[in-house]
């Protein structure tokens, strides 16, 4: 196993407890979203793990602390085993929330979700017409499947929360969607500008979305949060590329969350794939708490001690954490560096170049995911 440099002089930092586990269920999906954050390299069906390796997962992490389970993918439902995997997250208390496109959901599976003990869905929306979301998602069909699916969650009584992704193709829709989202009883919405990993750094150009757009849609959601009071909670991921400082990229690296891969790899968060000097143990071959604790890829963004300057003497070290490691490795080359949305990071005027000239961009045709 490969630590980065950074972490061989400094001493281990307060291991927590995590919160919260991503299972991502499988990579298959029948959409095809450009912005899709899974790997470009996706994990064949024949190398998942299989529903007893699953349960064992969710028991150890269920021993550790966790208490939220999050269902995702790839699309969960395209896994025949969905219904038996939400029973045995009952019954280990984990809260269960399922994170899907919709499509691979009929009413009756719907049911048995809700009957095996599911506790929450978030449902993803790609634009407010058939139009804009079927050809953002690349499957006919799809925003019809998911105005059905909204109405048998809530037939099932289960709570809803509406995901959108927004990016410069469906960004002037912000309203609409949070307008559709209202009419679909959805209790929250998640209004997340688009991040660039996996298809959806494949498709920067055609995703990027402006500045003024970027603008606008922050003053969008601060009136629609007043409007909606009471009605729906709005949550906002701003665009990186036009911010100040970076967020605390996973609430900090293995502090309270990981994420397993259909093959079982265990991750500090989803991207993490993406810097070479990291390896990563699997659920096949070691006790989930081992991996958490002492696995090099968790430990070597762990705490403050491996940051650099401009990081290590801030004031907002504690607070943001120095931003996404995966954004520093992707556009500094070093996973240890200041992130660039950072204004106090040297590379940040090269970032804001390089996201105004994808913003200025053709748009062209999409990269779709797994075409
Ligand atoms: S982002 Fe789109 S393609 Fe990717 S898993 Fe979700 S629904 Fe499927
Ligand atoms: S210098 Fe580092 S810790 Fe300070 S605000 Fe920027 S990213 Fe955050």
């Amino acid at each position: 196993m490969t630590a980065h440099p950074a972490s061989r002089e400094r001493t281990a930092a307060a291991v927590t407890v995590p919160m919260a586990l991503l299972a991502e269920l499988t990579h298959r999906c029948p959409l095809a979203c450009p912005y899709c954050s899974n790997p470009l390299e996706l994990t064949r069906a024949d190398e998942e793990l299989s529903t007893a390796e699953w349960i064992g997962v969710f028991e150890q992490a269920a021993a550790l602390g966790v208490l939220h389970l999050h269902l995702s993918g790839g699309e969960p439902a395209s896994r025949r085993d969905l219904v038996e995997l939400v029973a045995a997250a009952a019954r280990l208390s984990l809260y269960s929330n399922l994170i899907t496109s919709g499509v691979g959901l009929t009413e009756t599976r719907v049911k048995a979700l809700a009957d095996a003990g599911l506790d929450h869905v978030q449902l993803s929306i790609q634009g407010t017409s058939a139009e804009t979301a079927d050809r953002i998602g690349g499957y006919k069909g799809g925003y019809q499947r998911k105005l059905a699916v909204a109405g048998w969650v809530a037939g099932a009584g289960l709570p809803l929360t509406v995901n959108a992704v927004c990016h410069r193709q469906n960004m002037d829709e912000l309203e609409a969607m949070i307008a559709l989202a209202v009419e679909l009883g959805a209790r929250r919405i998640e209004v997340a500008t688009v991040q660039f990993h996996g298809w959806a750094d494949r498709n920067r150009a055609a995703l990027m979305p402006t500045r003024e757009q970027a603008a606008a849609a922050t003053v969008l959601v601060a009136a629609a949060r007043e409007r909606y009071k009471g009605v729906i909670v709005i949550d906002y991921v701003p665009a990186d590329h036009f911010a100040t400082y970076p967020k605390a990229c996973m609430g900090g690296w293995g502090k309270v969350g990981l994420n397993v891969t259909p093959s079982g790899k265990v991750l500090p968060c989803h991207a993490a794939e993406t810097i070479p000097s990291l390896t990563f143990e699997s659920v096949r071959d070691l006790p989930l708490e081992r991996i958490w604790r002492e696995g090099a890829a968790f430990n070597a963004f762990r705490g403050t001690d491996w940051m650099q300057e401009p990081c290590r003497s801030c004031e907002r070290r504690d607070i943001d954490f120095g931003g996404c490691r995966c954004q520093a490795m992707a556009l500094a080359g070093d996973p240890a560096a200041t992130d660039p949305v950072c204004v106090r990071s040297p590379l940040h005027g090269l970032l804001v170049e390089a996201a105004e000239r994808d913003a200025a961009a053709e748009a062209g045709a999409f990269v779709y995911r797994g075409r």
